[in-house]
């Protein structure tokens, strides 16, 4: 039986992001006794949405002593439940929602050893608990609180992960001071549960203020805006799907190279029957019939199943695409582009 105290964390996990909810179960308790003490997770029940000094954080707990509490912060920051940052020479602190965040924090150091695998088998059993929780005929609530607030969760606004091509993303990359890199998430899982993709791994990216964190507990390594444009040109020549997952209200800006073999959030974008609702999805591809000379090599880098023939000529799904841009790394006659997606006109289809 775990300590009642875990309980406090679903509406403070919740309260920060439901893009990965925290739901009650069995397996959820199994997760959070494995990654937070008790005293830790009350610390974490009591922290404030967003940013809070030492002081304002002990407030919250019956005996906070700010001394004692700094330094079980720091071991929180360094376990990756929590973001520490700098404002006017003070350090404040910001509890992370599950993802982006407290998931991704346990992986990406791409370390193999006994808890890792752990960690990654308590996370597999939660996902399917939780999915299954979801999918039930009485979901659980989402509304989170934490002191002094409480958040009904808005899903349109909620969901913010942004599907990027490649150039656009090398632009971003030139314009961002720190950038670090970390192993992928979901096949490091893959490979810690016995099943390795055959994708690279070594491109999960933070960038901004976020990176500095990362790389300065030990998360990510720094590397440069070339490395940077040099690893995505990898991952665009693999097949990963560029996705971003930013907002001024989470922590970080995580910039992934997914493939739905093991990722979980891009499995579930190719199997909607909306994919490009699915995501922020700003661009569709297009097909210069000229140029096409019907080789068919762009339809299997499609992981949306966007591109097909009809009657000798590549034709596009508008609804499936998600304006990935991988499938022109393919083309030998540059016959594909990418153009702004006219979202309003987009027609459903049953
Ligand atoms: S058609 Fe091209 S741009 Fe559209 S989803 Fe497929 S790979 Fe991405
Ligand atoms: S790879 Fe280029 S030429 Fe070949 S079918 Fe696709 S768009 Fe046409």
């Amino acid at each position: 039986m775990a300590d009642p105290v875990y309980e406090k964390l679903i509406p403070a996990l919740n309260a920060r992001s439901t893009a990965y909810p925290a739901v009650k179960c069995d397996e959820f308790f199994d997760l959070v006794s494995f990654l937070f003490t008790p005293e830790e997770a009350g610390i974490f029940a009591a922290m404030p949405l967003g940013l809070a000094t030492v002081e304002e954080i002990a407030e919250n707990l019956p005996k906070g002593d700010p001394k004692k509490l700094a330094g079980q912060l720091e071991t929180m920051a360094d376990k990756g439940l929590i973001h520490i940052r700098e404002r006017d020479g003070k350090k404040v602190y910001e509890a992370l929602p599950f993802v982006p965040g407290i998931t991704e924090f346990q992986l990406m150091r791409g370390i193999v050893d006994d808890r890792h695998r752990k960690i990654a088998s308590l996370l597999r059993d939660y996902s399917r608990a939780m999915i299954k929780a979801l999918m039930s005929a009485t979901p659980p609530s989402l509304e989170g609180h934490a002191p002094g607030k409480k958040v009904v969760v808005d899903k349109e606004v909620e969901h913010k992960t942004t599907i990027v091509p490649l150039d656009e993303l090398k632009e971003l990359i030139m314009k961002t001071d720190y950038i670090s890199v970390g192993t992928c998430i979901c096949r490091h899982q893959g490979a810690l549960l016995g099943k390795p993709s055959t994708k690279p791994v070594n491109n999960c990216m933070v960038l901004g203020e976020s990176a500095q964190f990362a790389t300065e507990r030990g998360f990510t390594t720094r590397m440069t805006k070339e490395e940077a444009i040099k690893r995505l040109e990898e991952a665009d020549e693999a097949g990963l799907i560029h996705t971003f997952a930013n907002s001024p209200d989470l922590f970080t800006n995580l910039l992934c190279n997914c493939y739905k073999d093991l990722c979980m959030f891009i499995r579930g974008v190719a199997r909607s029957p909306f994919p490009n609702m699915s995501v922020n999805a700003r661009w569709v591809i297009k097909i210069n019939a000229d140029d096409c000379t019907a080789c068919e090599a762009c339809i299997p880098r499609c992981q949306m199943d966007a591109l097909k023939m009809e009657d000798g000529k590549l034709v596009r799904d508008e609804i499936r695409c998600i304006g990935c841009g991988v499938c022109m790394w393919a083309c030998p006659t540059d016959a594909l582009s990418l153009e702004p997606r006219p979202a309003s006109k987009i027609p459903l289809k049953a």
